[in-house]
């Protein structure tokens, strides 16, 4: 059976793993922190997932905690009033018509972890580098690069047509709480824009202490909200969090009245550019290793998309391999495998960078319609689980107007 190699025990390299082993192909993992130092460590990521990615995890049986994750019902924005403290311009939400679900990583790794390597495969904890992928990639067929962010990946090299960026957009920031009153009459993504500040999310979770809510903060580099730099402790983090929330959004704020961290280690900060790279690289020897999810194409979690394009990416590798059955991995294989990828990924990479940049005025017309029009704030909620929806109108003011006019008659 042929030999596949994957550096990376992430949403795409575990979900891979497990997949090939089921298949009977003989897997080696090579990661840098094992199950426990994964599930005891700091939270990694806000991961909420969409229908069709969970899709996916339920068609490979690795859905453990679909009956034990709070439901992620539906998603709403709020944009703060200019001039009117504590009012709102937009308020709107809709429901989804899936829900979502976001399964703290710590949790879900190190179990997916454990299991990779009851089922057989050769998992070996280290810090991979060139030299270690070129001893895999001698005993291999094929030799996967699934290190997310990892310093690993940039040997892969920028591609900077597709990468518009190469700064930071917003300074990032996690915080996992218990006790927040939870939103009615549905749970939601509660996503809040602030213009020219950056944007608030908070939805509920599953984290390694059972339900939570996860708040994410984007900050507009330099702005009020790249707040982070001289928090030192966890609790320092919670009340930088609190503090901004009572400032920029007291509706958000009166949610907090009785929370607390999860755990210490529920709390994250840090910033990276969006970036899209070459979908393979040479070693020295001349052998070829593969990028895969973040690896090749890592978007700013403003639009929740990372762990959704992780899914979606293995989902397209996997039946790659799958159909190549005996032949080689050639770097053509790669480049086809890649653009099928691609020719997703490329609509969430243009809809997520969309959202860094001020917002056109089409736009602001949209979410303010979404407002009146329910069907409407439906069709944006429910693009969270394919962003190739947002393809024309979310981009050409006249496409908009037309979806804007179309969702009127209905409404009328
Ligand atoms: C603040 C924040 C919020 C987010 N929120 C969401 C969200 O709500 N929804 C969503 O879909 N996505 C979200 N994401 C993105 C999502 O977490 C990632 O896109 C997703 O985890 C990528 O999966 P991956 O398999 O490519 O990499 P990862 O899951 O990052 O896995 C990479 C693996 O490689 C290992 N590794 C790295 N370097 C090496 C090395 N040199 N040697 C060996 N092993 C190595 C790491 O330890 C890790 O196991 C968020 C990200 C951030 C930062």
């Amino acid at each position: 059976m042929r030999k596949i190699a994957i550096v990376g025990a992430g949403q795409s390299g575990l979900q891979l793993a497990l997949a090939l082993l089921a298949r009977g192909y003989q897997v080696t993992l090579a990661t840098n922190r094992d199950a426990e130092q994964i599930r005891t460590g700091k939270v990694m990521s806000s991961q909420c997932m969409f229908n069709a990615s969970l899709q996916i995890e339920r068609d490979l049986g690795l859905n453990w905690w679909e009956a034990s994750c709070p439901p992620v019902e539906g998603i709403g924005l709020a944009v703060p009033h200019p001039d009117v403290p504590g009012r709102k311009l937009i308020d709107w939400s809709a429901r989804l018509t899936h829900p979502a679900q976001s399964v703290d990583q710590r949790v879900k790794m190190s179990a997916w972890l454990e299991a990779v390597v009851e089922r057989g495969a050769d998992v070996r904890i280290c810090d991979v580098g060139v030299p270690e992928m070129e001893e895999l990639a001698k005993s291999h067929d094929l030799v996967l690069l699934a290190a997310g962010k990892g310093e690993i990946v940039n040997q892969l090299g920028r591609d900077a047509e597709r990468s518009p960026f190469d700064k930071p957009q917003r300074a990032l920031a996690l915080t996992y709480v218990k006790g927040m009153t939870p939103s009615t009459p549905y749970s939601r993504v509660r996503f809040n824009l602030i213009p020219g500040v950056g944007e608030y999310f908070v939805f509920p979770a599953l984290t390694t202490t059972g339900p939570c809510e996860i708040m994410v903060f984007e900050g507009i580099p330099g702005g009020p909200l790249d707040c982070w730099g001289n928090v030192k402790t966890p609790e320092q983090h919670l009340e930088t969090s609190l503090a901004f929330l009572r400032q920029y959004l007291p509706w958000e704020a009166e949610r907090c009245a009785n929370v607390e961290l999860t755990d210490p280690n529920g709390v994250l900060s840090g910033r990276f550019a969006p970036t899209v790279r070459n979908p393979y690289f040479r070693l020295p020897s001349g052998k070829t290793v593969f990028g895969m999810a973040d690896a090749i194409v890592v978007n700013d979690p403003i639009t929740g998309q990372g762990s959704n394009n992780a899914a979606k990416c293995t989902k397209v590798y996997l039946d790659a391999i799958l159909e190549r059955n005996s032949a080689a991995f050639s770097e053509d294989w790669m480049q086809q495998t890649f653009e099928r990828y691609w020719s997703y990924a490329q609509a969430v990479v243009k809809w997520t960078n969309s959202m860094l940049t001020p917002p056109p005025p089409h736009i602001l017309e949209l979410l303010g319609a979404a407002g009146q029009f329910p069907s409407l704030a439906s069709t944006i909620a429910d693009g969270f689980d394919d962003p190739r929806m947002f393809s024309p109108w979310w981009f050409d003011p006249a496409a908009c107007m037309a979806l804007i006019n179309e969702h009127a008659a209905r409404a009328a």
